[in-house]
């Protein structure tokens, strides 16, 4: 017998609305299925609503492949990917980048799967028990779909803990990808650790704000009577927004600040793969600790970049979250000399661009310092949000200037 879900009465909406989500809460009966299997969703009066996947070990008991009843096979990911892929053909300039993220999970209706492409490797992220459990075909047409000369596995995150997963790291085809790959992105050289970088490798959502950032930057610099702009890049990791800056802006000094020694180095290695390496500067440390050294030793900056890691991962720590936010955006707004730039960012996907801006303004005030917003950035492209899943939007970072 059919392996099925059948939802409570009304708990249908959501998902008629095509959020691909289905919570425990909402489900009256499970019949015939285990954890990981594909299942169909019914509501109450037993009618077909849709196909995905089970896992009674997840609050997100099922996630929706399909709303179409076909079968969910080798076909339906081609296709599945291919559209995806495609997408990607039109929203990126390969002539001048060769990294970007080919699946976004649930934005390209595969929910829990990722899939970056670096150069000629494919690096694939199964964050789910129903998406690990077709691990092997995904990893063959993606392979063959792409031609890429190998495809690696980075499925070394949290959220597979609430899945009952364990992580897992390696080949699944193909050759073996180097220590370090050299990637293109806007026609800047980037080197990146597949195997052991953040996330896939590189924060490839960023790609459109360090270009967009760098361009902003070069308009408030230019005309500076000062001959050198010093720019802070808080939480630097291997040196995206530097290569950028430094790059764009012929005299800017950049500050690389970062907790990681190894992105540090990294970030060195980029700054000279492009040529600007005389003018960073490598400064290991917590943000927290070192910018309050600066304002006590009373440094002042040009623009200053922060882009920390995600503070807020439940519900339960928005608060604490937002108390994070305010402390290193107060920091820096007193580090800001007259009319300088602060680009700051939060990719907690919990805390709203509306929650951000109004923590941004507290610290302003608190910092006595009036800003415009110049600019709301989010996340690149190859990132979309699905309209009818707005939890995939998490990337949110404003452009303030300083009056
Ligand atoms: N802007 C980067 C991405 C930043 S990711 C880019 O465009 O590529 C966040 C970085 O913050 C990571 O490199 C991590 O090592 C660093 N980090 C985390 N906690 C930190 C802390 N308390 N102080 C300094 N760096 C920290």
């Amino acid at each position: 017998m059919q392996a099925r879900i059948i939802l409570k009465p009304g708990k249908e909406k959501n998902l008629l609305a095509r959020h691909p989500w289905i919570f425990s809460g909402a489900i009256a009966r499970v019949e015939n299925a285990q954890d990981g299997d594909t299942i169909d969703v019914c509501d109450h009066a037993g009618k077909w609503l849709a196909r995905g996947y089970y896992n009674a070990r997840s609050q997100i008991a099922a996630r929706v492949w399909t709303w179409d009843d076909a079968p969910i096979d080798r076909a339906f990911f081609r296709a599945r990917l291919e559209r995806a892929i495609r997408t990607r053909e039109s929203l990126i300039d390969r002539d001048m980048t060769n990294a970007y993220r080919l699946v976004n999970a649930e934005s390209d209706f595969l929910p829990g799967v990722i899939a970056d492409r670096y150069a000629d490797f494919i690096v694939l992220q199964f964050l789910t028990l129903g998406a690990d459990a077709r691990k092997a075909e995904l990893a063959e047409l993606i392979g063959e779909l792409t031609n890429a000369r190998g495809v690696y596995e980075r499925s070394d995150v949290d959220v597979r803990e609430k899945e009952g997963l364990a992580s897992a790291v390696g080949i699944l085809r193909g050759d073996a990808p180097p220590d370090l790959i050299e990637i293109r992105e806007n026609n800047f050289r980037l080197l990146v650790d597949v195997k052991r970088g953040h996330k896939t490798g590189l924060y490839l959502d960023q790609r459109e704000n360090r270009a967009r950032v760098a361009r902003d930057l070069e308009g408030s610099l230019r005309g500076k009577p000062s001959s050198s702009a010093e720019i802070l890049n808080v939480f630097s990791y291997t040196g995206g927004f530097s290569v950028y800056i430094a790059a764009v802006n012929a005299d800017a000094r950049v500050i690389n600040l970062d907790a990681s020694r190894d992105a540090l180095e990294l970030a060195r290695a980029n700054m000279r793969l492009n040529d600007c390496e005389t003018r960073g500067e490598f400064v290991e440390g917590d943000a927290f600790v070192v910018l309050r050294k600066y304002r006590d030793q009373g440094k002042s900056f040009d623009a200053i970049i922060l882009d920390p890691p995600k503070f807020v991962h439940a519900q339960s720590q928005i608060e604490s979250g937002l108390r994070g936010y305010k402390d290193i955006n107060l920091l820096a707004f007193k580090l800001l000399k007259p009319s300088g730039t602060l680009v700051t960012f939060s990719c907690s996907g919990q805390v709203s661009a509306q929650m951000f801006q109004t923590v941004v303004f507290q610290a302003a005030t608190d910092a006595q310092r009036d800003a415009q917003i110049i600019a709301k950035l989010t996340q690149a492209s190859d990132h979309p949000i699905l309209l009818a899943f707005p939890e995939s939007e998490y990337l949110k970072g404003l452009v303030c200037r300083v009056m």
